[in-house]
């Protein structure tokens, strides 16, 4: 359960109406709860009781300052795919002994930067990287903590764009070559192997697929003490579903005893990186209908958001449950919700049965706390739009509304234009 409830046919978020929020703030804008954002923090961290372990939270997910700020508070530490999420990270207070740095393609600037920083671990993604990584370290006469990503070819049965535990995929190195991978690590003198990575892929709803993985990440560390190489860290990476319509994802206890259970006796300490199961939940995005279009064959609902403020039904086709932040006992119709932006692409639903709504109206689209904000873009000269947390009966802006005046920032015109 979350904290976007309705009392009396208006929708709160936690004690305060939203309606009330969004004529401070105007729309459209994210909203987030500071008691979901806690509770699923704490709800994963907890379910691994007992374990020694690292939750590192997936930046990407959602990386504005107030809510890393609050998983930093909680005692998280973070997973980053960029140096810009490194810096997002270290200004928002986590300490970088606590931050894994994942992604195919990290830049020179970026790796010296996070070898600068002191992060717990690279996650490595190629050979090549590691011929790099050891590289920059000499350089700066250190040595770079390290972790080979393995992908494990597990099918994690989710849409083809989010899994990436696949021999086809770009991520990571086939098990084979791992283990060499790590012999060629122990020879570079600026390396310290620390640890076994993987991350199969997002909104994931089995358990089995993460059963599979630690199996075979189980087996290279074997093989790999075997010849002598020791692994401290396993980072099982994140994943783990969640409800946007009718799936049924394990809770966090029951994702957890999954991993715990092949653990016992090991002296491991796991490194997790939840990002969508603590976020996706925990915010949603607040439009305003501008007009409605009721036709013969299809009726069009036409709202302030647009596909760069939420990418995801455009990009993936995902479904995002909309309501009425209003209730009220209008007939229901069957709508196409789309937004303002020149793409037949831009939609947040189609066919979808809502009440009837009419201009003015606000709705509020769910699960739009993950992978939502971040994917958005100035796309059609639209300023990003804002971003609220609400705390009880208080809300703050944790985000202002860019105006007009900040799309042209950095843009320049040269004075060759007027040569003739
Ligand atoms: C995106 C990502 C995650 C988080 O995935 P979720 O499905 O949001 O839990 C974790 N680790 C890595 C390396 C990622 O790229």
């Amino acid at each position: 359960m979350h904290h976007f409830q309705y009392q009396n046919d208006q929708m709160y978020c936690e004690d305060l109406p939203i309606q009330q929020i969004a004529q401070e703030v105007g729309t459209p804008f994210y909203l987030y709860s500071h008691a979901t954002l806690k509770r699923h923090f704490n709800a994963f961290y907890n379910a691994f009781d007992g374990v020694d372990r690292l939750v590192c939270y997936s930046a990407k997910a959602n990386t504005n300052q107030a809510i890393l700020n609050l998983f930093a508070q909680l005692g998280g530490g973070l997973d980053i795919v960029s140096g810009g999420e490194l810096y997002r990270g270290l200004q928002a207070g986590f300490e970088p002994d606590k931050i894994v740095y994942s992604g195919v393609g990290k830049r020179v600037d970026e790796i010296d930067y996070a070898l600068k920083s002191g992060i717990l671990m690279f996650n490595i993604e190629s050979l090549e990287e590691l011929e790099i990584i050891n590289q920059r370290a000499s350089h700066f006469n250190t040595v770079a903590p390290v972790a080979i990503r393995v992908n494990p070819d597990v099918d994690p049965k989710t849409h083809p764009y989010i899994s990436t535990g696949l021999k086809k995929n770009k991520f990571g190195i086939d098990i084979v070559s791992a283990l060499l991978g790590y012999k060629a690590a122990r020879k570079l003198d600026h390396i310290e192997i620390k640890g076994v990575d993987c991350h199969i892929g997002s909104q994931i709803t089995d358990v089995q697929p993460f059963k599979d993985t630690l199996a075979s990440l189980k087996n290279l560390i074997d093989e790999l003490r075997e010849i002598g190489i020791s692994i401290r860290y396993l980072d099982m990476g994140g994943g783990l579903g969640i409800t946007y319509d009718d799936e049924t994802p394990p809770a966090p206890d029951e994702y957890a005893q999954s991993i715990i259970q092949s653990l016992k006796g090991s002296s491991l300490k796991l490194i997790l990186e939840p990002g969508r199961v603590i976020v996706g939940n925990a915010g949603i995005l607040v439009a305003q209908v501008l007009y409605t279009k009721i036709g013969e064959t299809k009726n069009f609902v036409i709202t302030d958001v647009g596909m760069n403020d939420l990418m995801r039904p455009a990009l993936y086709d995902a479904f995002h449950a909309i309501k009425p932040v209003t209730q009220t006992q209008d007939t229901a119709i069957v709508a196409d919700i789309v937004g303002p932006i020149c793409e037949t692409s831009d939609f947040m639903a189609r066919d979808r049965k809502i009440a009837r709504v009419y201009r003015g109206d606000l709705l509020a689209v769910m699960s739009a706390g993950a992978y939502s904000f971040t994917m958005s873009s100035n796309y059609c000269s639209r300023p990003k739009c804002a971003e609220v947390m609400v705390k009880g009966d208080r809300f703050h802006v944790i985000r202002k509304r860019q105006a007009v005046e900040d799309l042209c920032a950095g843009e320049s015109v040269p004075g060759f234009l007027d040569e003739r």
